[in-house]
Formats: C-alpha cells, sequence, structure tokens
C-alpha cells in the first residue's frame, strides 16, 4: 500500500522540532522502524512528519557527575548494548537491548523510539476499528488473545507494552526528560506509561508536541545485582512472551531492597510489587522464592487463550531468583 503525502521536515533545533509538533496531525520520527510500518498499514495516519535526526544533543551516553547516566533518546539500541559503562554498570540494560527485534533494526531503532513504540496487538495493527483506534469495541477480548496481557487492561484494552528496554529502565528507577512548548519536565519512567483506564487512546503520559530527550539512570548501588530475561515463541527475534527485570540490593544473604518487573505482563512495564514484598527482608531460599513466583501470579486476570502466561510468569520467576541468588 502506498502511503499518502505529507511534509518532511528535518527540525534543526529542538525549539523547531516542538514548534511544528504543535500542528494538527504532526508526528515524531526518530528511527522510523515502527513509525513508517503503522503508517504504511494506515494504522494512523500523519498530516507532518518532523525527523528529530539533525539533533545531534538528542544522541549519546554521558556520565553524569552523580556518578550516573544520561542517555539520549536518539542513541540506537545497538549504541546501548554494546556500550562499556552500561554492560558494567547497568548489565540488564545492556542484555535488554541486545535482545530488541534483530541487528539491523537495533541499528536504526532509538531508545526513545522504543520507549514510545505502538503496541502490537494483532487486531490494532490490523484492519479493525478497535477502542484503541477509537472504535467501540475490543476485538482481543473475546477474540485470538494469547498474546494479550494477565494485569492491567482494566477490563479495557489487553495489549502488552512492546519493549524490552522500559521494564528494564524502571527496574533501574529510570527517569525521562520530556520537553515541550511549555518547558522541561522529569517524570519517573515508572510513569510515563498509560493504562487504558487512564486513556486507552494513548500509551504514554507525552503530549502530543512533547519530545521525550533523554534518560536519566540514577548511579549504581553497592550490592545490587539486576538480570534480565525474555521468554518468546521462536529463538529468531521476536516480542516478549514473558519477561522479567529484577534489580536486588543485597545485604549479607537476604535481599535489601528490590525493583521487580515483568514485560509481556500488562500494558505498561508492570512492577510487580507482590514479588518485591515476598522477597525484601528475605534470604532467597526454597520457600522464599516458591512464595514470590506463587505471588507474582496471585492477582493475574486470564483471558480464554492466555491462561498459559501465568504458569509462564510462575516459572521465569522461580528460575530467575534462584539464578539471581546464585550469580
Ligand atoms: C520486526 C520488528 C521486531 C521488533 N522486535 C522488538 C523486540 O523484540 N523488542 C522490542 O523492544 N522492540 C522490538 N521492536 C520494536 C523496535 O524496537 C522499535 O520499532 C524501535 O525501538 C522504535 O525506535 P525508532 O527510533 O525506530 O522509533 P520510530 O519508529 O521513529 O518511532 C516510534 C514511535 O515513537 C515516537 N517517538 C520516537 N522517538 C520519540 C521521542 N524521542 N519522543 C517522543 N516520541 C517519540 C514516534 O512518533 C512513533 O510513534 C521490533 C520492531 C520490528 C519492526
Ligand atoms: S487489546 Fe486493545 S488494541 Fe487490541 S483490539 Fe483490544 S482495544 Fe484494540
Amino acid at each position: 500500500m502506498l502511503m499518502p503525502n505529507f511534509p518532511y521536515v528535518r527540525a534543526k533545533s529542538l525549539k523547531e522540532a516542538i514548534q511544528h509538533l504543535s500542528s494538527e496531525g504532526a508526528r515524531i520520527h526518530a528511527g522510523g522502524t515502527d513509525l513508517l510500518g503503522c503508517l504504511r498499514d494506515e494504522i494512523f495516519g500523519a498530516r507532518k512528519l518532523i525527523s528529530l535526526s539533525q539533533l545531534n544533543d538528542l544522541r549519546g551516553i554521558r556520565s553524569m557527575k552523580d556518578g550516573g547516566l544520561r542517555i539520549g533518546a536518539l542513541t540506537t539500541i545497538a549504541e546501548v548494548a554494546h556500550h562499556k559503562i552500561i554492560q558494567d554498570r547497568y548489565p540488564a540494560l545492556a542484555k535488554a537491548a541486545f535482545e530488541v527485534a534483530s541487528p539491523q533494526l537495533r541499528n536504526q531503532g532509538t531508545l526513545g523510539g522504543n520507549i514510545c513504540q505502538k503496541p502490537r496487538c494483532w487486531y490494532y495493527r490490523g484492519e479493525f476499528q478497535c477502542l484503541r483506534k477509537g472504535g467501540e469495541k475490543c476485538f482481543a477480548y473475546k477474540g485470538e488473545n494469547e498474546f494479550h496481557c494477565i494485569f492491567g487492561s482494566g477490563g479495557i484494552c489487553f495489549i502488552v507494552h512492546p519493549s524490552d528496554t522500559a521494564p528494564v529502565l524502571v527496574a533501574y528507577e529510570a527517569m525521562v526528560q520530556v520537553v515541550g512548548p511549555k518547558g522541561t519536565r522529569r517524570i519517573p519512567l515508572e510513569k510515563f506509561h498509560a493504562l487504558p483506564s487512564d486513556d486507552v487512546q494513548k500509551e504514554t503520559v507525552l503530549k502530543s508536541n512533547e519530545i521525550l530527550t533523554d534518560v536519566f539512570l540514577p548511579p549504581p548501588m553497592e550490592g545490587t545485582r539486576s538480570s534480565y530475561r525474555k521468554v518468546r515463541t521462536r529463538r529468531s527475534w521476536d516480542f516478549a512472551l514473558a519477561g522479567v527485570a529484577l534489580h536486588l540490593r543485597f545485604k549479607g544473604d537476604g535481599v535489601e531492597r528490590a525493583r521487580v518487573v515483568l514485560s509481556g505482563a500488562a500494558p505498561i512495564p508492570w512492577r510487580s510489587k507482590e514479588v518485591e514484598g515476598a522477597i525484601t527482608g528475605r534470604r532467597l531460599d526454597g520457600g522464599t522464592v516458591a512464595q514470590a513466583a506463587e505471588a507474582a501470579v496471585k492477582n493475574a486476570q486470564p483471558l480464554e487463550h492466555n491462561a498459559y502466561k501465568v504458569a509462564l510468569f510462575r516459572g521465569l520467576l522461580e528460575e530467575e531468583l534462584w539464578a539471581i541468588a546464585k550469580a
């Protein structure tokens, strides 16, 4: 299918990009690996595309004075995966970035685009005018829902958030910087993605004229270990069927602090406070791990075809908690 015509602007500055974004139907073009497919398949339209490609300030990975890291939104996923400091200090992020798509897509796709990408629900990506596209009903609810969510749908929309990097960044307590006509704001990434109950047509809290410019990682803490594990239906590139990001601080044998975030589980990177509660202040022995794995799925609400995800997450949590205890 041919894409309809639209003006294409290569903004020379952030200010210029934001000015263009204020016009009706304007959209941001970063690496284009998700956006161009959506436009070609007419999932949504654009009256104007604003390319960020000339905004070099939005590229690159820099150490901060406080020991943390700033990653520009236009930094490619491949750069994140290969960066020495990320591999050494935030290994779960390097691992998650390596798990994204294929080498070609990692070279072209950006971290900002990965965090802001659109959902993969096949009804949404197909010709169905579902709730998320402004229609009247969710086709997945009574339809083919084997890859859909088991948490956080609100009974409204059952997408899973598709990014591998976002759950890990939430586990690391990353902040994102957003710039718009009213200035700059920083938001914990944990609060950046929107649930269907907030607004079924939006995946993030970004306003249409705002740009995600940077991701900030806090300095790594003494005694922490982190990991990301992704399960998919096949060995080559694929989105997460189920995944878990762990960021645990140990004191002696015990877990002093825990951040546990699930992917492939919910419309947003899903923080499992149940698992965090089950392991904090405890040794990761057989009893604790079994209780935590059970707690992970206690509140799951599977659909007709995705109940297998309950057992999958239970097993995944069990394996990953054992692995990090022995690391
Ligand atoms: C075949 C295939 C397999 C894939 N597999 C995986 C996978 O396994 N795991 C995974 O995590 N991802 C996967 N992806 C998604 C891929 O990682 C994303 O397409 C990519 O990260 C998007 O980055 P981009 O720079 O190309 O974004 P674009 O396509 O340019 O933009 C994506 C969306 O984000 C918006 N956007 C982009 N940058 C910004 C910004 N700075 N501020 C505000 N909005 C912005 C755009 O307007 C657009 O709506 C896959 C994609 C494909 C096509
Ligand atoms: S799950 Fe969401 S995106 Fe998919 S059909 Fe239902 S409303 Fe649409």
